[in-house]
């Protein structure tokens, strides 16, 4: 094995994980947030980055390949065997949530990992969930007929006497806690959606699992009335909370949104799919650079408009699995997949693009507050750049272009697709449309 520079100044990079969301929406004259919160959990980007030698890494290597057959043979007893103490019943207490998500197996593979010891490092962990991307919905990439795995990153010890028996001592969530690394989880599940939460909140999932469900449905009926691709999804994950701080724990704190001046209500956040074959990782297993499938979590600002919340996130998800990035690599514009996000999950269910006078009304508001500007940096600072964004595919949609198509471009802007420039819409005519619309 050799050391390849750009690979680990790739993986160097995927440690700025990427931030590029936040949402909200008016009602009664109530704001809530529809936060989203792309993160890239760092991983390595190939084998090959892994050092050759340095006590103990074979028997980490071991440890690590020993762990993913227990998985794929969906062996408890030998998952956790190399595991002591705290962090063995860390590992458990995931072992269970998953079954309890559906699991269907697993990997988990290193990030760094410049050899056993005592240093804590980074590995990635995931399973395959029942409503990852689904290659029997349609996906055409590198996962079609592969089971996909939605791994996040844990700090792990392993410690090797170097002849041949490593232990993992120390194992915990890397970057923040995932709604499953806090205690024994309830879930429901239904056609098109697995709701759940912590047991002590089972009545809340309980509540939410019908709303849920429903938006799910409605979701993925707008994508594949909208979309020529077949959806490669056909469900989704939904962890919820009444508890703020516990729904800003699971979304790694406020970095969204800062100077936004909004609190979130629900995020979407992607996961790691391995970047690599091998450490026993059955052959059926996706591997690819690209992120994997987005998981969301709703929290207690959701609750005023829990339906528009959750097709908001479900817009996000299905956009980004649709649209995959590499984490650290794509640019991804937030004016973009909020705009998206916002658009086909709330408005479109609600009638547009004959939205009414109030929509135009808050366009107007917006574009007299931004100009035509709605850049990046721009649609988180206040409710107008979300409208903005929003009304940038409501314009396309009532325009005869191709609105969702638009969107499937994550990086270029709406007005900038070639259906857009095909049919002489430009910022100016956008912004007649909305001075004159009602
Ligand atoms: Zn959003």
């Amino acid at each position: 094995m050799s050391t390849v520079p750009p690979a680990t100044k790739r993986a160097r990079q995927f440690v700025n994980a990427a931030i590029i969301g936040g949402g909200f929406f008016l009602i009664l004259l109530l704001l809530a947030g529809w936060g989203f919160f792309l993160q890239g959990p760092p991983q390595l980007a190939k084998a090959v980055d892994l050092p050759d030698s340095g006590t103990g890494f074979e028997d980490a290597t071991q440890l690590l390949t020993d762990m993913n057959l227990a998985l794929d043979a969906g062996d408890r007893e030998a998952f956790l065997a190399p595991a002591d103490g705290a962090a063995r019943d860390a590992l458990g207490l995931w072992w269970d949530n998953m079954a309890a998500l559906g699991s269907t197996g697993g990997a988990v593979w290193p990030e760094t990992f410049a050899a056993a010891g005592e240093k804590p490092n980074r590995m990635l962990l995931g399973a395959a969930l029942p409503f990852a991307e689904s290659s029997a919905n349609g996906s055409g990439r590198a996962r079609a007929g592969q089971r996909v795995v939605q791994g996040v990153p844990y700090s792990v010890v392993i410690t090797s006497d170097g002849n041949g028996s490593a232990r993992i001592t120390a194992f915990e969530p890397a970057d923040h806690p995932w709604p499953w690394d806090e205690g024994p989880i309830y879930a429901v599940q239904s056609g098109h959606s697995t709701v759940y939460g912590l047991e002590e909140e089972r009545a809340l999932v309980d509540a939410a699992a019908a709303v849920v469900e429903q938006s799910a449905v409605e979701a993925l009926e707008i994508a594949d009335e909208r979309s020529e691709e077949e959806i490669p999804l056909a469900g989704f994950t939904v962890a919820i909370t009444d508890d703020e701080a516990r729904f800003q724990r699971w979304r790694g704190g406020k970095r969204d949104d800062e100077g936004a001046g909004f609190k979130a209500g629900g995020v979407a956040q992607s996961t790691a799919l391995p970047t690599f074959a091998g450490y026993g990782m059955p052959d059926d297993l996706a591997h690819d650079d690209y992120a994997s499938t987005m998981l969301v979590a709703l929290g207690p600002g959701s609750a005023v408009a829990r339906a528009d919340a959750t097709r908001h996130e479900f817009m996000h998800v299905i956009q980004h699995t649709m649209a995959p990035v590499i984490p650290g690599f794509t640019d991804i514009s937030p004016a973009v997949s909020e705009g998206f996000a916002r658009y086909f999950g709330e408005y479109v269910p609600a009638g547009a693009p004959d939205g009414g006078p109030a929509r135009f009304g808050q366009y107007r508001k917006a574009l007299d507050e931004f100009g035509a500007e709605v850049e990046a940096t721009e649609v988180y600072s206040g409710l107008g750049g979300y409208e903005l964004a929003a009304s940038k595919f409501h314009y396309l949609d009532a325009s005869g272009a191709d609105a969702w198509n638009a969107g499937m471009s994550t990086t270029f802007e709406p007005l900038g697709s070639a259906d857009a420039m095909e049919l002489g819409l430009t910022e100016e005519t956008w912004q007649e449309w909305i001075r004159d619309g009602e």
